[in-house]
């Protein structure tokens, strides 16, 4: 089946779960009406040319692969491991990173094992829902290992006697060490990403055409988005002859603008983008060499 509406870019998300949540935050931030009701497979964005099928995430890039959706959003870590399924690397386009649902694909053994390496791995049986990812890494390094599939509660396998380690995500820890167990050595760090049909970047016929664009219109609000989330906005007084000072001081700064104050000689206001937070020891450091009236405040879009 390929997809029918020729105008509106099909987007495949994860109906429930961590990503879920954050997934249709981002796409409201971007402006768009994305508020599906909690038993809603199909959504229709009535402000943007797009489509929201709401699935399993296991289901995304196939569904994505087919050409049954255009893109699809999920975790980096369900990509890999869905797609080294008999292939040697995954094989869908990584459209875009999107820094959400963060977490790292892990090693841990029970505190009480004794493995302090993944050396000691050898020879044992791994608890995975990443078989794929976890014995292609541990090949990488010459060690073999069993892996014995789960699809959920893997910090249970070794308690159960079904393996001696588990390669799981971690994301605060907690579980592990409700668990009585540590992690021995991260895989990689995952993120939500998004995946596209590989016709959208080739298929030169203006169906496609047009849906690229709107894929790239989204993905210029997510950029945006992105950007001013981790970017602030500072106002300040300062000495005229301080201004470069200041500037030094601020995280990621890019053209200040600088005005000059009515009846106050030799002092500017100045307003400048920084990329990066702003803490109060630099705020306290900007105070020490003049500045003075300081505003920090959040920026809810950006556009270049
Ligand atoms: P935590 O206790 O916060 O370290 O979370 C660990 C538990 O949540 C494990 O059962 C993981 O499988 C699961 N988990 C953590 N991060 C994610 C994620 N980004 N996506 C899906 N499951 C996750």
């Amino acid at each position: 089946m390929k997809t029918q509406n020729k105008s509106r870019l099909r987007l495949a998300v994860q109906k429930s779960g961590r990503l879920s949540q954050e997934c249709f935050e981002l796409l409201r931030q971007c402006g768009l009406n994305a508020t599906p009701s909690k038993t809603a497979l199909f959504y229709r964005v009535s402000n943007f040319p797009l489509d929201l099928l709401m699935v399993r995430d296991d289901d995304i890039p196939s569904l994505v692969r087919e050409g049954i959706c255009d893109a699809g959003i999920l975790g980096e870590d369900k990509y890999r491991e869905e797609g080294l399924n008999g292939r040697e690397e995954p094989d869908l386009p990584l459209f875009k990173r999107l820094g959400l649902a963060t977490c790292r694909l892990c090693f841990a053994v029970p505190k009480e094992s004794g493995i302090e390496e993944v050396s000691q791995l050898n020879q044992t049986r791994i608890a995975t829902s990443f078989p794929g990812i976890t014995s292609k890494y541990l090949k990488g390094l010459g060690v073999e290992a069993e892996m014995v599939k789960m699809e959920g509660s893997v910090e249970l396998a070794p308690r159960l006697g079904i393996a001696e380690a588990i390669s799981d995500l971690v994301s605060t820890g907690a579980t592990l060490e409700a668990n009585g167990m540590k992690v021995l050595q991260e895989i990689f760090s995952s993120e939500a990403i998004v995946v596209i049909n590989p016709t959208l970047q080739e298929n030169e016929s203006s169906t496609y055409q047009e849906k690229f664009e709107i894929l790239n219109r989204l993905g210029t609000r997510i950029d945006g988005v992105l950007k001013a989330r981790d970017s602030k906005y500072i106002m300040l007084h300062a000495p005229a002859d301080k201004v470069q000072n200041i500037c030094d001081l601020l995280p990621g700064i890019e053209s200040p603008t600088t005005i000059p104050l009515p009846g106050k000689p030799g002092t500017v206001a100045l307003h400048a983008v920084c990329k990066e937070n702003l803490f109060w020891e630099t705020m306290e450091a900007l105070k020490g060499i003049g500045a003075s009236a300081m505003l920090v405040l959040p920026i809810e879009k950006m556009m270049d």
